[in-house]
C-alpha cells in the first residue's frame, strides 16, 4: 500500500502528464518544480515529501528499475536476493520500519548474536567474550581520539589488540565502513550511530523500499548527462531536457566524481573537494546457494574467522531461511578480488569456507553469484566512509549549489552514511530545503524523523 495521500498522489501524477514540447523535431523539454536525480533511497524520499507538498516534480533514472543500491534480485536465484543493502540498522529508529509496509512484507529481527570460527571449530564463550570486550575497547578508542583531532581510525585502536587484531579491524573496517580503518575518518566512525540491533524483511530490503515508491512516476532509463544551473536548473537526458526551479541530486559520491554528469558553471572546489573526501568504500556480496544446508546453520547466523589478517570475509548464512549464504568481502582486498571478476570472487568464497568447515562443503554449492558494485556504472563502489581529515564534508554536501542543486544521498548524512535509513533521511531533508526555497506550500508536510542516538558501537553491515 503506498503511503501517498489520494490528493498528492494526483499532484504528483499531474507533474509527469503536464510536458508540453517545447519544439517539434527536437528533444521536447518538460517544465517542472523539481527534478530528482536518481530514484534510490534517497530519490525515492525526496520524491514522496515533494508529491507530499503538493509540488511539481520528475523523478528520472537512469537505471531500468529503481532502489540504486538497494534493490533485491529475483531472477538469480528462487529467493529474494538482495544485490545491495540488506540489514534494516536499529530498526526501531529507522525510517523505513516507521512507514507501514505492505502487509505481504514480513519484517523480522536479526538474531542478536554472532559466531566466530577459529579454524575448524566455533569460538568458546570465553572467547566470544574476550572479542567482543576488544570490539568495544577499540571503538572506545577510536572515539577517544576522534575528541582530539579528526585523524585515521587506525590511530585510535589499543595496541594490545593480540592475536585478534586482523578480526577487529575487519569487523569495524571492511565490513563496517568498506575501507581499512588507516583510511577512515575517526571522527566519521565516531559520529556514525550505533547498530548494535537490526531486522531483515524476508521479501529483500530492495522489495521494501521499492514498496514506499509505489505510485511515484519514475522515468526509468533516464540518465541525467548535464545539469545546467546558470537559471534555475535544466537537466539533460537522451530523452530531452527537463526544466525546473531546483534539482535534488542523489547519484553517489564515486558518480559525481567520475564526471558522468556535466554541470555547468562547474562545481564549486568546496563541493568537489567534499566528493573526493566522501569516496566510496568497496563491499560486495558472493552468494552461495547451498543445497541441503550441510553446515547445521540457524536463519541468519552471522559467521566471523578469526583470521590472521584482512584477507578475509563474513558470511550471513541462510538468509530468511533459505538456501543463500553471502559471503561478504570488503576493503582493499574486496576491491582487488573484484577487479578479478565473478569467477575468482565465487572461487574465493568457496575456499574460505572450506578453511573453516572443510572441502565437502563446495560439493554442496549449486549456484553462485557476487556483485561487483565498484564496476557498476550507475554506483561506482558500495558506501561512502570519509577520509581522515575529510568527516565536514558531508555537512558541506548539504549545502545548495547556486541556490538550485541540493545533493542527497547516503554520503549527505553524518550519522546514518552508508545506509538505506541515511540516504532516506537525507532525501527527506534535501526535499523539505528545496520546499522552502519554492515557498509555502499547499500542504503541511508529514512530521520529520526523529535523529538518531549517537553512538559508536557497530557490529552489523
Ligand atoms: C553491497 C552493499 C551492501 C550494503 N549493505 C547495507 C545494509 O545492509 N544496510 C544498509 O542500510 N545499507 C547498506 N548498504 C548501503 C546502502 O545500499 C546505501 O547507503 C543506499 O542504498 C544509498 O542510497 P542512495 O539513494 O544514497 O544512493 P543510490 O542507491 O546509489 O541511488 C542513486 C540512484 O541514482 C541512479 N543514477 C546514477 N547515475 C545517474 C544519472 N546520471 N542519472 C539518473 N540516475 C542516476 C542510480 O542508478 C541509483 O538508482 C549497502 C550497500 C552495498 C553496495
Amino acid at each position: 500500500m503506498s503511503l501517498l495521500s489520494r490528493r498528492s498522489l494526483l499532484a504528483a501524477s499531474a507533474a509527469f502528464v503536464a510536458r508540453p514540447a517545447i519544439a517539434a523535431g527536437m528533444a521536447s523539454t518538460t517544465a517542472t518544480d523539481v527534478v530528482i536525480v536518481g530514484a534510490g533511497a534517497a530519490g525515492i524520499a525526496a520524491a514522496r515529501r515533494i508529491a507530499a507538498a503538493g509540488r511539481k516534480f520528475v523523478l528520472i533514472e537512469a537505471a531500468d528499475h529503481i532502489g540504486g543500491r538497494c534493490f533485491t534480485d529475483n531472477r538469480i536465484f528462487d529467493v529474494p536476493y538482495d544485490r545491495g543493502a540488506h540489514w534494516i540498522h536499529t530498526p526501531d529508529l529507522n525510517p523505513l520500519t516507521k512507514l507501514t509496509a505492505r502487509r505481504s512484507l514480513e519484517v523480522y529481527p536479526a538474531p542478536a548474536s554472532q559466531k566466530v570460527r577459529i579454524g575448524r571449530r566455533y569460538a568458546r564463550e570465553g572467547e566470544l567474550e574476550d572479542f567482543l570486550a576488544l570490539q568495544v575497547r577499540a571503538n572506545r578508542g577510536i572515539t577517544d581520539a576522534a575528541r582530539k583531532s579528526d585523524v585515521a581510525c587506525s590511530q585510535g585502536l589499543p595496541n594490545d589488540l593480540g592475536d585478534w587484531r586482523p578480526a577487529v579491524e575487519f569487523m569495524l573496517g571492511p565490513f563496517a565502513c568498506g575501507k581499512e580503518l588507516t583510511q577512515v575518518s575517526a571522527v566519521d566512525f565516531a559520529k556514525s550511530a550505533e547498530r548494535n540491533t537490526d531486522a531483515f524483511c524476508r521479501q529483500g530490503l530492495g522489495a521494501l523500499l521499492a514498496s514506499f515508491a509505489e505510485g511515484l512516476p519514475a522515468k526509468l532509463s533516464t540518465p541525467a548527462t548535464a545539469i545546467d544551473m546558470r537559471r534555475d536548473v535544466s537537466v539533460e537526458t537522451p530523452k530531452g531536457a527537463i526544466s525546473a526551479r531546483a534539482a535534488i541530486v542523489t547519484v553517489s559520491t564515486n558518480v559525481i566524481m567520475s564526471g558522468a554528469i556535466k554541470f555547468t558553471p562547474e562545481l564549486p572546489k568546496r563541493q568537489t573537494d567534499a566528493f573526493a573526501k566522501l569516496s566510496l568504500g568497496s563491499y560486495d556480496h558472493v552468494a552461495l546457494e547451498l543445497a541441503g544446508n550441510p553446515l547445521g546453520f540457524d536463519s541468519d547466523d552471522l559467521v566471523f574467522e578469526k583470521s590472521a589478517d584482512l584477507r578475509t570475509a563474513a558470511m550471513l548464512a541462510n538468509v530468511s531461511g533459505t538456501q543463500l549464504c553471502l559471503v561478504e568481502i570488503a576493503g582493499s582486498f574486496g576491491r582487488d578480488l573484484s577487479a578479478k571478476g565473478e569467477a575468482a570472487m565465487v572461487d574465493f568464497a568457496a575456499d574460505w569456507l572450506a578453511g573453516l568447515y572443510g572441502t565437502d562443503v563446495k560439493k554442496a554449492i549449486k549456484r553462485s553469484h557476487a556483485t561487483r558494485w565498484n564496476d557498476e556504472p550507475l554506483a561506482l563502489g558500495a558506501f561512502s566512509a570519509a577520509a581522515p581529515g575529510g568527516q565536514s564534508a558531508r555537512r558541506i554536501l548539504m549545502e545548495p549549489v547556486q541556490n538550485a542543486v541540493w545533493f542527497a544521498g547516503e554520503a549527505v548524512h553524518e550519522t546514518l552514511w552508508g545506509t538505506v535509513g541515511g540516504a532516506w533521511e537525507s532525501g527527506e531533508r534535501a526535499a523539505e530545503a528545496v520546499l522552502r526555497r519554492l515557498g509555502p506550500t499547499k500542504e503541511a508536510p508529514p512530521e520529520t524523523v526523529a535523529p538518531q542516538r549517537r553512538k559508536p558501537q557497530r557490529v552489523s553491515r
